[in-house]
This record gives structure tokens, C-alpha cells and sequence, in this order.
């Protein structure tokens, strides 16, 4: 559902399962019918608190899969997972620290949470490559940014991409200008954030009664303004806050999205799937993965040919 009020666009999230053996259900806000990006952002899940040790074993466990064209950034509220890639990056991802896996022309990787892992809460978030960089190599990159303070005592904000001004700026490398945030917000707090009035924004709510630019936002919602602001105002009713802002350029390149690839039409796509499928070094192998499956298939491609993406949706045939 769509509501555009004041020049916010309300988008709720809608339940997606993920694949895998022993993955987990997700709340996804973009893409959308009516938009397909904040910035470069162009996928936006949000999970959890979900307990994925049920019966004191299992987890999440999502096996060796391909990705072309994007970056990834994985965001932890809660839990750990461990990360492998055909890059040969093996690493955790923990609260508070940003992974960025670029897959270039393509990688594979796999998520599994760790052992002591009961709980897991966070977004998996995906960036689009500009058609200039897409191409380019399997990279990954970590940072922990330090919680930083907001004006007039409002609350903290770890910014893990791009920069909120006048608060603090993440060293992290991105192909088009665009922004991440943390933003922890204490109860009764009225913020008005000084942000680049060239991007868009996006505001996702994890928890807190959030009022953003005259805008209600519900929990899962994410509240999308356009570009043309010098600051956003947020309100916070009488719980703490815990949110995530998004922003950037606006993206004027068409793509193709379909289960993990980016790309630009739908041959190109078929392309890649069957590539997956016949194990290319496209992809490469991920190092140490052990589970049940060495890999994931990819699914059937749908009967109709894949419709691009551009700022609003679907293109029209
Ligand atoms: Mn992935």
C-alpha cells in the first residue's frame, strides 16, 4: 500500500520468506510497485527479533548463492552471522559493524549464524552498481563506526555509509553518492536532521511511535521523501527509537532484478542463471561451506519476459 502525504510516501513492508534450507521470513519495503530505489538503494529487508534456534539447534543457514551488479550490506541489530565469499573473505557480521560485499560481474557467497546465535534482528540491504562500475571485482569491506551524537541531545546515529552532515562520515567505498544510518533516538525528542538536499531519503522503522516530516510511520514502514530538503525533521513519541535511514542521488538507470541478480534486461539474466546453474567461474567457489547442499539452484525463470525497474516501478512494455 501507497499513501503520499506532505510528500511522504509510505511504504509498508510486506512478509517474504527467504530461500534456503533454514532461512527466515523478511519484511520487505523496496523494491515496491510504485518505487524501485532510495539513492542506489534498491532492496530493503528488515527482519527479526526472530528466534532462529527453535528447538536448541539449527538457525540460519543459507547455503553457497550467486549475486551480480550490487553491493550487499549486511546490518545486525541482534544475533552473528558468519560470512563466506568467492573472494575469500571470511568473516562475522556482528551489531554495529557494516559488511559490504560488492559483487562486480559476480560472486557467490553464504550466511550461516553462529552457533551461539538464538536471536537474530537486522536489514539486508542491496545497492545497485552504476552501469560504468558493474563489472567490476569481487570486494568486501568492513567497518565499525563509532556511535556518534545528534543534535540537541537527541540520540546517536552510527553512520556506516556516506555522511550525515555536521554528525559523522563512514570511509566506506560507494559507486554513487549515497548514505546509511543507525539512528538510536530517545523517547519525546523532536530532531531536525541537516541532510543533503541533492539526495533522497528514506526512513525505516524498527521500533518508536515516529512521526517523520508530519508523516506517521508505522513499525516496517519505510517513509521516502524526494530530493529538495535541507533537513528532516523526526518525532519520537514516548518509547526509544530505533531506526534506519537510507539515502542518496537519485538513481536514473533501468535494471532488471531478478531472485539475486542485477542487471539490465532480461537476457542478460538468463544469461547469469544459466551460468550459476553450470557452475561458471563467474561466480567462483566459496571456501569452507559446509550444510546439507553445496549450493542453491537457481528457480525456473518465470514464463514472461522480465520487465526493468526504473525510478517509479515497472517499465511499461
Ligand atoms: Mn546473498
Amino acid at each position: 500500500m501507497t499513501n503520499t502525504s506532505d510528500g511522504v510516501e509510505v511504504l509498508q513492508g510486506r512478509d517474504v520468506p527467504l530461500g534456503g534450507l533454514r532461512a527466515i521470513t523478511v519484511r520487505r519495503t523496496l523494491p515496491h510497485r510504485d518505487r524501485s530505489f532510495i539513492g542506489a538503494w534498491c532492496f530493503v529487508d528488515h527482519y527479526g527479533p526472530q528466534d532462529v534456534a527453535p528447538n536448541g539447534e539449527g538457525g540460519m543457514d543459507v547455503p553457497p548463492h550467486p549475486h551480480t551488479g550490487l553491493q550487499t550490506v549486511s546490518w545486525l541489530f541482534q544475533g552473528e552471522i558468519e560470512h563466506r565469499d568467492s573472494g575469500g573473505v571470511i568473516g562475522p557480521v556482528r551489531p554495529g559493524e557494516v559488511n559490504l560485499m560488492t559483487s562486480g560481474k559476480g560472486i557467490a557467497h553464504s550466511e550461516v549464524s553462529t552457533p551461539q546465535t538464538r536471536v537474530l534482528h537486522g536489514v539486508q540491504l542491496w545497492v545497485a552498481l552504476p552501469e560504468a562500475d558493474r563489472d567490476t571485482a569481487r570486494a568486501f569491506e568492513h567497518f565499525a563506526p563509532e556511535p556518534a551524537d545528534l543534535p540537541d541531545g537527541a540520540g546517536t546515529a552510527r553512520v556506516f555509509l556516506g555522511t550525515l552532515p555536521g554528525v559523522a562520515s563512514s570511509p566506506v567505498q560507494t559507486y554513487t553518492p549515497l548514505m546509511g544510518a543507525e539512528l538510536h533516538l530517545n523517547p519525546g525528542t523532536t530532531l531536525d536532521l541537516d541532510v543533503q538536499p541533492d539526495f533522497e531519503y528514506g526512513l525505516l522503522v524498527d521500533s518508536g511511535d515516529i512521526t517523520f516530516e508530519g508523516e506517521k510511520l508505522p513499525l516496517a514502514a519505510l517513509g521516502c521523501v524526494e530530493p529538495g530538503r535541507r533537513t528532516l525533521r523526526i518525532e519520537v513519541g514516548d518509547e526509544p527509537a530505533l531506526l534506519i535511514l537510507l539515502g542518496g542521488t537519485p538513481f536514473e538507470e533501468e535494471i532488471v532484478m531478478w531472485w539475486n541478480f542485477v542487471g539490465r534486461d532480461h537476457d542478460e539474466i538468463v544469461a547469469f542463471r544459466e551460468e550459476w546453474q553450470a557452475r561458471s567461474d563467474r561466480f567462483g567457489e566459496v571456501p569452507g561451506y559446509v550444510g546439507r547442499v553445496e549450493w542453491i539452484p537457481a528457480p525456473e525463470m518465470p514464463p514472461l519476459r522480465l520487465r526493468a525497474r526504473n525510478r517509479r516501478g515497472k517499465v511499461p512494455r
